[in-house]
This record gives C-alpha cells, structure tokens and sequence, in this order.
C-alpha cells in the first residue's frame, strides 16, 4: 500500500467529495473501519459517530445481522434485472414496506438513491394529473428550507436560495416556494402559519400537480422541525383542490424522530411517499417511491398506459436483502424507547449550549439534536477540532446537529454531547 499522505494527495487532486471545491477541497479523513458507533481513522484515532452518516446508519457499522444478510444473497445472486424477472427479497421488502408505511399506500418503486426516488414520485404525480385530463397541473410548490436531493427536479423544489438555484437560472423548472411554518413542533399552532402556502394554491391550484414536502422534520435545508397541525392543513388544502402530496421521509424515516414515519405525528396519509437513507441501515443506496393504488392505476390507464421509468439497478437484490434485514432488526427492537432515550440525554446535555455566546437555538426531536449558531461556521476549523476530540460530527451552515445511530449506549452518547459542547466552548472563544 502507498504512504498515507500520497494517497491522501491523490484524493485531493482527483476526488470530488461533497460539495467541495476542486482548487480549495476541504481536508477529509481516512477510514480504516467502523464498527458499532465508532469509526476509527487509518492514523488509529477513534471517533464516536454522531452522524450515522447522514441518517443512515441507524444500527451502527458492521453489523452482524446486515453483513450475514449480504452475505448470504452474494452467494444466491448479487444484482439480476427487474425487468421481466422477479425474486423473493424483492417481494419480501415490498410487503415488509406496504405494510408499515400508512394504509393508502399499496404501491412501489424501487430506485437507487432518494434523489432518484423523489424524482420518480415528481414523475408519478405529472404522469396522473395528464392521465386525468389534468394537463395544465404541470408545477410543483413546496417549503422554503426543504431539501430533496441533487437531481435535476428534486433540486427545483429544493430551498431556492441554499440550493443556489441562481447558477441554474434559465434551464431549471420555476415551481412554488411558501414560508417555513414558523410554529414548532409541539408549541402551540398559530394558524396564520398555513397562509403563504394556501394563498399560493388559492391562485395557482389549476397548475398544481403536487405539493412535495418533508414531514415534520426539514432535514439538510435547515433542520428545523415544524408543527404537525401544519402537515394536517396541508393535507386538507390538497384534498379541496386535486393537488397531491409528495411526503419526502427519505430523512425522516424508519424512527428518527420517534415515530416510525413523521407523517404519523399529523395522522395523515401522503398520496405519494419516497423513503431511503436508512432503509438498508446504511448499507447501500437504495431508495423507494410508494402510492396509492388509485394513483397507479390511473397513471396504468392514461395515454402511455405504463409508468415510464426503469433504472437498471431497480430492486437490486442485495439493497433489498440487507433492507429486509435492517427492518426486521428495527421493528424487533425497543426502537421507540431508544429514540426516547436518545432524545432525553440530547435534551438534558445539549441545554447547556443555550447560555453558549454565539448559540441562537437549540432544538432535539427523537434522535436529533440541533446547535443553531449565530454565525456559518468555519467547516475545516471546526471539523479539525471535532476529529481531535474524538468525535465525528458535520456540520453545515450555521448548524452543529447529531443524529446518532440508534444503537449509541448512554456512555457514548453522554461522551459525544460532552465533547461537543467542549469543542463549542473553544470554537466560540477562538
Ligand atoms: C438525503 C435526502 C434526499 C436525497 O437522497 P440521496 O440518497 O442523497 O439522493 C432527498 N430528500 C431528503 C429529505 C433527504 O434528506
């Protein structure tokens, strides 16, 4: 093997990692290997995840279940076309799926990563509004602060400004962007918060086909976590005027916040659902857009008479394995006494950040904390420090957040908020 520090050159003169810069590339660290909630470094240093990297890993590395479960479909068949052909880890996880997510749902799409999913769930919404006569229903609104992915149309209804929409100017689709309901989860409803977005349907409705959003809980365009009155509103609105609901839980799902879907927190049903990131347990990308049996049927019976999309790595078979595997390990635990358990401990240590100078908000529902700073932090200052310290925590914009797996012991976790808030203290006074 070539010296670190060579190797460590090659990837930042070639290797795009996210959002970075090919001229200035943010430093990265090398992974030896993970396991549990720690992920220990090539130079042997260990780090307690905070992250699950990115929602995903929800019952931590190297698990034992997930990896037999790889294993053991790797000497079956690893990946077999979906067109034409079929198989049991498919239909297991699509049963599995149907029946823990709301009721309406009978239907689903398998596709590779969550930006693929929302994409197909906008193409699922157009392809009904034309099969109904609907033809002007063309256009989408959705929340400020939302994220859907990087894809060409998932990022059309991602935040405008955050999602630098601008550099894109002339060639993405235009839709409709409504203020982020200001009223917290659990606080007590200001209805006045469902205005900008009922006012924009009020005028626009006859071009609407759907209305994408993420439940509950805005994810990666600002973590902020919204009152679930807002969601029933939004529901009525769309059923008043034939305008869908795309429920974006590709972050939400599978118990983050303490229910299995955040759309239960409202009591409602989405027409359309896209779930990913922690679907395999962090394993592989994979992705799924569920709907209702009416919604695929009318899309069967409209002018193409079939659902025009096909990815060729639809319903890979090892994804659907280690899904299947991944689910049954969460529904089979205590999961919502863990996230209750999470949520506490972030509760009670992150409230000391409250009385931090520079700290504007601190927010935890389920298992994710938020530090809301001031002021964007400095990523590569802080993430040193962070690494030094003996965690792994990402922060974006003016967010410092955890979210770590489920499976984080109180030591750990006490450890992780410990080290964070410590990090904090010596950040602010630099
Ligand atoms: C991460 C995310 C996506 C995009 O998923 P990818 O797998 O990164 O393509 C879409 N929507 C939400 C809410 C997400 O958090």
């Amino acid at each position: 093997m070539k010296p670190i520090t060579e190797q460590m050159r090659y990837d930042a003169e070639h290797i795009w990692h996210p959002y970075t810069s090919a001229s200035n590339p943010l430093p990265v660290f090398p992974v030896k290997r993970a396991e549990g909630c720690i992920i220990e470094l090539e130079d042997g240093r260990k780090l307690i995840d905070g992250m699950s990297s990115w929602w995903s890993v929800i019952h931590g590395y190297n698990h034992p279940v997930l990896n037999e479960a790889l294993k053991s479909q790797i000497d079956r068949f690893s990946h077999i076309m979906f067109g034409g052909l079929t198989h049991q880890p498919a239909i297991d996880l699509a049963k599995k799926l149907i029946d823990i997510t709301p009721e309406s749902l009978q239907w689903i799409f398998y596709s590779d990563s969550g930006s693929v999913a929302v994409e197909v769930a906008m193409k699922m919404a157009l392809q009904y509004q034309v099969s109904k006569g609907n033809n002007k229903k063309v256009k989408f609104a959705t929340i400020r602060n939302g994220y859907h992915g990087d894809t060409w149309h998932a990022m059309s209804v991602c935040d405008p400004v955050t999602g630098m929409h601008h550099i894109f100017k002339g060639s993405l689709p235009i839709h409709f962007f409504a203020d982020r309901p200001k009223t917290r989860f659990g606080e007590k409803w200001d209805s006045s918060d469902i205005d900008s977005l009922a006012e924009i349907i009020k005028n626009h409705h006859e071009e609407l086909a759907a209305i994408i959003l993420e439940p509950i809980v805005q994810g990666a365009g600002g973590m902020w976590f919204y009152s679930s009155e807002y969601l029933k509103e939004v529901r009525n609105l769309c059923n008043k005027f034939e305008i869908l609901l795309i429920a974006d839980e590709i972050a939400t799902g599978f118990g983050r916040t303490g229910k299995l879907f955040a759309c239960e927190y409202a009591n409602i049903s989405p027409d359309i659902m896209c779930i990913g990131k922690a679907i395999t347990g962090g394993y592989m990308s994979f992705a799924a857009t569920l709907t209702t049996k009416n919604i695929a049927e009318t899309i069967s019976e409209g002018e193409a008479g079939v659902f025009m999309h096909g990815p060729t790595f639809m319903g890979n078979p090892l994804a659907c394995s280690v899904a299947n595997a991944s689910i049954d390990l969460l529904i089979n635990s205590n999961w919502k006494e863990n996230i209750f358990r999470i949520e506490k401990i972030l509760n009670t240590q992150l409230s000391e950040c409250k009385s931090l100078i520079g700290v504007e908000d601190v927010r935890v529902l389920g298992a994710i904390g938020v530090v809301e700073l001031s002021n964007p932090v400095n990523v590569a200052k802080i993430q040193k420090l962070f690494v030094d310290y003996g965690v792994w925590v990402r922060p974006f914009g003016k967010l410092v957040y955890l979210m770590p797996p489920f499976v984080i012991t109180d030591d750990e976790l006490y450890q992780l908020t410990d080290l964070v808030i410590k990090v904090l203290k010596i950040y602010m006074e630099d």
